[in-house]
């Protein structure tokens, strides 16, 4: 199942890509695996996927106590401060990073091993209550801040559109983030500038991509639905 799940959403990039004139490799495809078993990524990891999300530190760690070989594992969930500990040399890209007291601690722990971590700034596009993230408007001060960090990159912006049916109410959103990014990327030197948009999950990535998304997160396009009971 998973294999097939994987070829329909590869076609689904490209075709989003080709609607969009972006070239089809523009794209990377993050496989969710959080609640999933190390099967179901092994089998993910022989379809030819190399790049995994997941949102919760403890599972990143035991995953990747398993699963040894050389991947790419990026943390997407809401993190705690005193988790952060444990991310370095384990994520390759944190995409949630949306205040300055868990900036900072990114920035110890990253110095600790000295090494520059990736991050991404999360940004709340819909204004939904019950979702973390930065305001349209906080987030040019809060990527600057992030930028006097010397172990922090800061390599883009991330957004968890709302969950719906129809795909076409999130693209405001999507449009909306990517004109964010440009924005603040103007007033950036060139060695500064933000290449990455986060934006895109199972119900929306194809509208995503064709707003100028560079990273899709797909879970239960790829695995299945997730079964939060057992
Ligand atoms: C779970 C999750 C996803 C994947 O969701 P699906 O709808 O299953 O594709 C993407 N991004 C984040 C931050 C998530 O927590």
């Amino acid at each position: 199942m998973i294999r097939e799940n994987l070829e329909q959403v590869r076609k689904n990039m490209a075709q989003a890509c080709t609607r969009a004139g972006r070239p089809v490799d523009s794209v990377t495809l993050i496989a969710v695996s959080k609640t999933k078993p190390v099967e179901d990524i092994r089998e993910a990891m022989s379809c030819g996927c190399t790049v995994f999300g997941e949102n919760k530190v403890q599972e990143l760690r035991d995953k990747t106590a398993v699963i040894t070989e050389p991947l790419h594992w990026h943390m997407i969930g809401h993190l705690q401060t005193n988790k952060v500990k444990y991310l370095p040399g384990m994520a390759e890209l944190i995409h949630s990073v949306d205040n300055a007291a868990l900036a900072k601690e990114i920035e110890k722990q990253a110095a600790k091993h000295d090494l520059v971590m990736d991050v991404l700034c999360e940004v709340n596009m819909a204004a939904e209550e019950t979702k973390f993230g930065l305001t349209p408007d906080e987030t040019p001060a809060f990527v600057k801040s992030l930028q006097e960090l010397p172990h922090l990159n800061v390599r883009g912006l991330m957004t968890i559109a709302p969950y719906t049916e129809d795909p076409e109410t999130n693209r405001p959103y999507f449009r909306g983030l990517r004109e964010l990014l440009t924005s603040i990327n103007t007033g950036l030197p060139q060695d500064k500038q933000m290449d990455i948009l986060s934006m895109g999950m199972t119900g929306d990535y194809m509208v995503a991509i064709e707003e100028g998304a560079t990273m899709v997160r797909v879970g239960t396009g790829i695995f299945g639905e997730r079964n939060y009971a057992i």
